[in-house]
Formats: C-alpha cells, sequence, structure tokens
C-alpha cells in the first residue's frame, strides 16, 4: 500500500536526518562501554541524556547500586528518557543495552574509530546495538517534532550490562518498576535482528554444576581411590548416548532462526577435575593423585514445549541412571540461574502494529523469528510482568561480537522508519479507536 500523507511526511522527515543518524551512532560506537568490566556507563548515559533533554524528553539516570559488577569504579548507570505527547494515552518504549563486548582480534578498523565508510558505521557495538538505540532515537525524535500533538508518551532507555545478564540494567530498572504494565505499555528492543524481522522471543535457559565426587589416594594406586573424573566421564558417555540426541529429536512451534536451533540444546560449558591448573609460570610436575572432585558447568536451552522442572529432572534421572551402575558415584546439582522461554503472541498490539509498519515501509510480510538465546525481554517479561514486548532493529545478527562488525545506514533509517510509523499507529493519529 502506498504511504498516507502522514507517513510519507514521517519517511522524508526521517531520510532528512541520514547525516544525523550515521555521527549519532559513530558517537555512540567512539564510547568504549565494553562489558566487562562496565567502561564508560556514565559516559554513554549522560551523552544520551544530553541529547534528550535538549529535544524535549525528561531523563533520568539510575545506578544500578549493588548489583553484580557494580562499584565505584565501574558503576551500573542506565539512562531512561521519557516525551509526554498532548494528550494522555499508552506509554511506548524503546530498550537498547548501551554495553559491547570485548573487541577480540581480527580486526581492520578502529574498534572504537566509528569509521564511515561504503554507507556503514564500522565499531564494536555498531550491530549489536548502538546502531539500534541511534535509530529508535532518530525515530523518536522525527515523530515527536513532526506530530507533537501525539498521545501518550515516548521513552527511550539505555541500559547497562545486557551481555553479563542485564541485572544491572533491564533487571534493577524492572524491580523498580520502570516496567510495571501500568507505567508501559508496548516495549520494542533494537536488537539486530534484521530490519524485516520480529522476535517474539527467546528459548528457555537452566544453567548448572553438577559435581561428582570421589576419595583421593596415590595416583599409582587409584584402586585404593575413586575418581571423580571418571564418574564424570560416565555422566559425559550417558550424555553422548542418551541426552544429546533426544534433545535434538524435540521439535518446537517456537520459530527459532538459526534453524539448528530449533530444537533442545545442550552445551558444556567448562570441565574442572582433579588437581587445579598450575599458577602461571610453574612449570614443575603434577603430583600422583586420584581426582576426589570434577565438575561441569552446563547450559541447557529449552523449548516453550518444555517446563523447568522437566528440564532439570531429565538430567536428575540421567545421573541417578549413571548411579544405580556405578556402586560408589556421588553426585551434586547447584542450580546457577535459570530464566523460562518466553514468546509473546503474534497478535500482541506491538506485533500487530510492527509489523504493520514493516508492511508500509519495506512491503513486505515479517518473519516472526525466536531468538536461541535470551536478550533483555526475559527481565521485562517476568520481572516486569510486561508481556507485549518484541526485539525489533536493524543490523544484521551475525556481525555481532564479530571483528569489523558494522551497521548499515539505509538499515538503520529503513528501521528507524518501522519505529516511527509504529509510534504513529499506536500514538498519533494513524493509531486505531
Ligand atoms: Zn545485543
Amino acid at each position: 500500500m502506498p504511504y498516507t500523507d502522514r507517513q510519507a511526511a514521517l519517511s522524508a522527515e526521517i531520510d532528512a536526518r541520514r547525516d544525523d543518524v550515521i555521527a549519532l551512532t559513530q558517537d555512540l560506537v567512539r564510547i568504549p562501554t565494553i562489558n566487562p568490566p562496565g567502561e564508560a556507563y556514565l559516559q554513554v548515559c549522560e551523552y544520551v541524556g544530553n541529547r534528550l533533554n535538549k529535544r524535549g524528553f525528561l531523563t533520568q539516570m539510575v545506578r544500578a547500586e549493588g548489583t553484580p559488577g557494580d562499584s565505584d569504579k565501574y558503576p551500573r548507570w542506565n539512562v531512561i528518557a521519557r516525551r509526554e505527547g498532548a494528550y494522555p494515552g499508552e506509554t511506548v518504549h524503546f530498550n537498547s543495552h548501551h554495553d559491547v563486548v570485548e573487541v577480540g582480534s581480527g580486526w581492520t578498523t578502529d574498534p572504537f574509530g566509528g569509521e564511515f565508510k561504503d554507507g556503514k558505521v564500522f565499531g564494536r557495538g555498531a550491530c549489536d546495538m548502538k546502531g539500534g538505540l541511534a535509530a529508535s532515537i532518530i525515530a523518536a525524535e522525527a515523530f515527536a517534532d513532526l506530530f507533537p500533538d501525539f498521545h501518550g508518551n515516548i521513552e527511550i532507555s539505555a541500559t547497562a550490562d545486557e551481555e553479563t545478564g542485564g541485572f544491572g540494567g533491564v533487571a534493577y530498572l524492572a524491580e523498580q518498576g520502570y516496567f510495571s504494565p501500568e507505567k508501559v505499555q508496548h516495549v520494542i528492543i533494537p536488537e539486530p535482528l534484521n530490519k524485516d524481522r520480529i522476535c517474539l522471543g527467546h528459548r528457555g535457559v537452566w544453567w548448572a554444576e553438577i559435581e561428582t565426587k570421589g576419595r583421593i589416594a596415590h595416583g599409582s594406586m587409584p584402586f585404593l581411590g575413586d575418581s571423580a573424573i571418571r564418574h564424570l566421564g560416565a555422566v559425559i558417555t550417558r550424555m553422548e548416548a542418551e541426552l544429546f540426541p533426544a534433545l535434538a529429536s524435540r521439535t518446537t512451534a517456537m520459530p527459532v532462526v538459526p534453524p539448528q536451533a530449533r530444537q533442545s540444546t545442550l552445551n558444556i560449558n567448562s570441565l574442572h577435575g582433579g588437581q587445579p591448573e598450575p599458577e602461571p609460570g610453574f612449570d614443575g610436575f603434577p603430583a600422583p593423585v586420584v581426582a576426589h572432585s570434577a565438575r561441569m558447568i552446563i547450559d541447557r536451552r529449552y523449548l516453550i514445549e518444555e517446563s523447568p522442572d522437566a528440564v532439570r529432572q531429565e538430567m536428575i534421572d540421567l545421573l541417578e541412571s549413571v548411579k544405580s551402575e556405578r556402586p560408589e558415584f556421588k553426585y551434586e546439582v547447584r542450580d546457577l540461574w535459570t530464566i523460562p522461554p518466553t514468546m509473546t503472541a503474534k497478535d500482541a498490539p506491538v506485533v500487530t502494529a510492527v509489523a504493520a509498519a514493516i508492511g508500509d515501509v519495506l512491503g513486505l510480510d515479517p518473519q516472526y523469528v525466536v531468538s536461541p538465546g535470551t536478550y533483555d525481554q526475559k527481565h521485562i517479561d517476568r520481572i516486569g510482568r510486561l508481556h507485549n514486548c518484541i526485539a525489533y532493529g536493524p543490523g544484521i545478527l551475525d556481525l555481532a561480537h564479530q571483528p569489523d562488525e558494522y551497521v548499515g545506514v539505509d538499515d538503520m533509517l529503513d528501521a528507524a522508519k518501522v519505529m516511527a510509523l509504529t509510534l504513529d499507529r499506536l500514538l498519533g493519529q494513524g493509531r486505531a479507536g
């Protein structure tokens, strides 16, 4: 369908801000918010806050004091900006994380230089997700400048620590009530999922540590002891024979991408058994001992068809069955953390509004996807109890965390148009009712 006059005006307004979106993304990339440990959080929040302050937003800085990693050296800062419309109405919130992962190797551009080349802005975080933050800022500013007589409110937040679980960011804000359904009705998280896709949610996750126990003895007479490492080996053998095939055969209604993740998965994240690694610089030999402890950290991703209890019980059943065959087998399971799967309904208001806007801007039906890993939606859903939430943003997911990460300017502009037209549908004259 061709644009209405309002939509055409919004689209032109965003095209006119091309230089602005480039400069904004460059500025954001040049603030090296590496996490861990959580560098320059205050700087990025002040930058976003100052910009939006000048454009009619009320801004609030929130430090997530006492959350993991928070210290005076590395304070967990968040910024929330709110622009109120001319009439009461619903609130649409764009939430972006401002932290980025470490640089790693293989770069041919300066990771914090914000180089603009061939229609792309390069740098760590350009794609994940400072480009998305920039697109949402441009969209909100363009919409509010052009149609200041809108209903309700627009909020934009830049939050800490998504890359390390989001506890000093969205989780903290959700606990403080910033994402309660009374305050906020629609949430869009501009993660880089490609501009024609709506991400409805994510699989669940259970992190746990499995420890097998043995008895120490001289390594020359292992029969006098009991090797915890051999016990853990038996667990892995059982996993290979039974659990991995069982997980791979599980199917789901969740449209997870990539499709290989459209099943249950288990990653053995780490293994430690017996003597600890020698201190760096020590080049002596090990002493002969039978391992009295071996530990495995597991990262189990699960589907909406599975319950957290069933996922845990399946592992216990496996351990019990190993135990029945190994008389001295002793184990302990320590839960680290768990997040249930979430999937916003396709007919939720934010989904239908963004889907219609994708149709208006790109002339196609969106692809509905689910993320294999969790992101900040988990806290909005679980702590905030706000289920009308999706991820939608510019950028190519595969580039996230890679060297020479970039975001395309045309993608940012297209996504910004989708966001602005979404605002018009939810808060503007284009809204239903
Ligand atoms: Zn991200």
